[in-house]
């Protein structure tokens, strides 16, 4: 017989594991415990896993808007909000609701922009008002 390298009992480990977690039903999980992606670096995420084949199956969070542990988590798109901060649905829809797709005045592109006010009559983008030290948002009501 062949004498076997690392590499191959690795990859040999890696394929049967895979088929475990795909063959397994997951019916006894782990309690929720603090998941972490490194030794003292945790995630900020609670996980359960599946005591046979080690999938996580539940992950959670707490709302960073209201705090409310939710596993219906959504992440920021990097656009109305920055990656890595999840929000439940309900405090994500809120969020979505209060930004806006507008253009700037100078130099056209579009931006997401935090509306406070009612209605915004002008708006430069961030690299632009930077130029013009112009005011972001110009609100009928300031
Ligand atoms: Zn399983
Ligand atoms: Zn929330
Ligand atoms: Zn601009």
């Amino acid at each position: 017989m062949k004498e076997q390298t690392y590499k191959q009992l690795e990859r040999e480990f890696n394929k049967k594991v895979a088929e475990l977690k795909k063959n397994c039903k997951h019916k006894n999980l782990t309690p929720w415990s603090e998941e972490w992606w490194a030794m003292g670096h945790p995630t900020g995420f609670k996980v359960r896993a599946c005591k046979r084949c080690r999938e996580i199956v539940k992950r959670r969070v707490a709302c960073m808007e209201c705090g409310k542990i939710t596993e219906d988590y959504i992440n920021g798109d990097g656009q109305r909000r920055a990656i890595g901060e999840y929000l439940c649905k309900d405090c994500d829809k809120k969020a979505a609701k209060k930004m806006k797709l507008i253009k700037c005045e100078k130099c056209n592109n579009k931006s997401y922009v935090r509306i406070r006010g009612k209605e915004t009559l002008k708006y430069y983008c961030m690299w632009c008002e930077k130029e013009t030290k112009h005011k972001i948002i110009e609100n009928k009501d300031d």
